[in-house]
């Protein structure tokens, strides 16, 4: 039998976090942990997914407090431990993919608080899990931050609307070539996931005018998947690349 393989995957009850929790559980002897923002998230679409032999589904809720982040980080440490009865499980592959793209402005007429929330959604929270869940990871380990190439500054194209969600994913790909680093048993790579037939996808979409986003989930998935499989130290970490493994400029 192969060595067993643990995941991590945020934001999985939806979207590309639940694409990815479908396909990595096809695969046998892998256990994925999958976090939803409350136990009265409706997973009747993760339940569902079936399961290769040896493999297993473990759902545990994850809400980050930004008044109280330790209490955050006590609890969803406490779940964890509570996953195995003799010692907490060593995660081998941490994918930081919730997030946020709900409300797309240009400069001028983008709120504060619009700011404010995609930051906390998409630059705090894979933070604030990385800060928690760092004394579980195994050694070596991988750390997978889903991006978007909307917060790339270098490639920023055109005048799309996308000022609070770009600079948020901009600052969570600063994070992730610091954990490369600052780290060096992690493999740290930023991926952007393609522009999906998703909640997020389509919000984009409607404000500039386009009727859908190109992509299915199936080929977002296994172009994601692909990257994190290939993802080593002396080659991808500390980088940003696309679904396809095209390198994108920071
Ligand atoms: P969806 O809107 O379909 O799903 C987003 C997921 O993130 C949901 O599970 C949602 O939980 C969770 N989430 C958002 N904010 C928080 C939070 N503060 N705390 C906990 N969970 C949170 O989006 P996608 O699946 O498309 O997006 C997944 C990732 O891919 C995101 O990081 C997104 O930025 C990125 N991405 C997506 C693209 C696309 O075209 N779809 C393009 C580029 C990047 P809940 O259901 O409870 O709200």
């Amino acid at each position: 039998m192969s060595a067993s393989t643990t995941y991590l995957v945020t934001g999985a009850n939806r979207g590309i976090g639940l694409g990815l929790v479908a396909s990595l559980l096809l695969r046998p002897n892998t256990t994925v942990i999958a976090t939803i923002r409350s136990l009265t998230t409706a997973t009747d679409d993760l339940n569902a997914l079936p399961v290769a032999e040896g493999s297993k589904l473990l759902i545990i809720p994850f809400t980050l407090s930004l008044s109280s982040p330790e209490s955050s980080a006590k609890d969803l440490l406490s779940w964890l431990s509570t996953l195995a009865s003799t010692q907490t499980p060593k995660i081998n592959i941490l994918i930081l993919n919730a997030g946020l793209g709900s409300s797309f402005h240009p400069i001028l007429s983008t709120p504060l608080l619009s700011l404010l929330s995609h930051f906390e959604s998409n630059t705090l929270l894979p933070i604030h899990l990385f800060q928690t869940l760092h004394p579980l990871l195994s050694n070596p380990s991988k750390v997978i931050l889903i991006s978007s190439s909307l917060g790339s500054i270098a490639e920023m194209e055109g005048a799309a609307p996308t000022l609070a969600y770009g600079i948020s994913k901009a600052g969570a790909n600063y994070f992730i070539r610091k954990v490369h680093f600052e780290h060096p048993s992690i493999v740290a790579v930023a991926i952007h996931p393609g522009w999906v037939k998703t909640a997020n996808g389509q919000n984009f979409a409607d404000s500039i005018g386009v009727s859908e986003p190109p992509m299915t989930l199936e080929q977002s998935v296994s172009g994601v998947l692909a990257q994190v499989d290939g993802a080593k130290k002396e080659t991808t970490s500390g980088s940003f690349v696309s679904f396809d493994g095209s390198v994108i400029q920071w």
